[in-house]
């Protein structure tokens, strides 16, 4: 009797295990790349960005784990990261030349391929909510500028004055970039120049991978410039048959390498590994003079964190619930 209950219960345990991995759920996300290093940044700051990365990505975790689904992962964690002025999105967005925030946001589904992104935005307090709300309450998938906001206060969605999402340090930097007359990525507050979108993929447990990315775009940028965020296929990219996409670093080099769908095709067609292929599509940029990071996983929840920057704000949560939280270059 006892050698039969003994065997019942290792049988329960190895029942449990085999579940828990079949379930393959995993997170990843990213709070930009760009030239970080350990040398201009505080101890302080630098347990803050943990902190925070940690915060974002265990959230989604817990939503996958407890049987939600990728698209509330998604939209939780880069809630909170939209909500903290740490990353250049939502409060703390990077500013423009007449010293506003305009806001770019995109989601996309890959169990059918429905996608919404937004652009241009001042009011949208959490951008990603909306770029949700145009794939679901419209028959669009990208609004921009005043409509987007329109769309958003007709939706219901929290709206904010303008000032709510500027920081002193993100006027400090375009003040500066303004003197140097240029469009740029400098970020006063760790001394450095850096991009600091944020973007999160994840695979939840019934295998339906989302991807979602939210930015301020580049300090200075004038005449409505639009990068790669809010443009599916450039900075956000999922499709179940193959992985989820997001991507930071210098917009237009994104747009001109269709960078997240160029990582889904070499896995599609070309049967590349997701790392293979991030690596490929990252050396497509450099090629053209960009820079920057993806992230991103496969539909059997293998992850990848590629840069070609010194550093990027990252962390997941692997199949097997290994936590990765990083800064800098391995
Ligand atoms: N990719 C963003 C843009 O060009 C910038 C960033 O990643 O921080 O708008």
């Amino acid at each position: 009797m006892k050698k039969f209950i003994i065997s019942f219960i290792l049988l329960l345990i190895c029942s449990c295990q085999s579940s828990e991995s079949e379930n393959n759920i995993a997170i990843v996300i990213h709070g930009g790349a760009g030239t970080i290093l350990k040398e201009n940044m505080t101890p302080e700051l630098e347990a803050a960005y943990i902190g925070k990365l940690e915060e974002a990505v265990m959230t989604g975790y817990e939503i996958l784990k407890a049987g939600g689904s990728s698209q509330s992962a998604v939209k939780e964690t880069i809630i909170i990261m939209e909500n903290s002025p740490l990353f250049n999105a939502g409060v703390g967005a990077a500013l423009t030349n007449k010293e506003t925030a305009s806001l770019d946001a995109s989601f996309m589904e890959g169990k059918n391929l429905n996608a919404g992104a937004i652009a241009g935005s001042k009011y949208i307090k959490n951008p990603i909510n909306a770029a949700i709300s145009v794939m679901e309450d419209s028959p669009h998938v990208l609004l921009s500028s005043d409509g987007a906001d329109e769309f958003a206060i007709k939706m219901g969605l929290d709206t904010v004055p303008n000032s709510y999402f500027i920081t002193e340090r993100r006027l400090n930097s375009v003040r500066k970039a303004k003197k140097d007359d240029m469009v740029s990525f400098e970020d006063s507050f760790i001394n450095d120049s850096k991009y600091g979108t944020v973007g999160c993929v994840a695979i939840d447990k019934m295998g339906n991978i989302a991807s979602g990315t939210s930015t301020g775009g580049t300090t200075n940028k004038k005449w409505g410039r639009i990068g790669d965020v809010p443009i599916i296929g450039a900075g956000t990219y999922a499709n179940n048959d193959c992985c989820g996409i997001s991507t930071t670093g210098w917009g237009e080099h994104f747009i001109r390498n269709v960078v997240a769908y160029d990582i889904a095709a070499q896995i599609i067609y070309d049967n590349k590994s997701i790392k293979e292929a991030s690596v490929k599509s990252l050396d497509k940029v450099m090629e053209t003079g960009g820079d920057g990071g993806v992230i991103g996983l496969d539909n059997k929840g293998n992850i990848s964190m590629e840069f070609n920057t010194a550093g990027m704000y990252r962390a997941s949560v692997d199949i097997n619930g290994k936590v990765t939280i990083k800064i800098y270059s391995d």
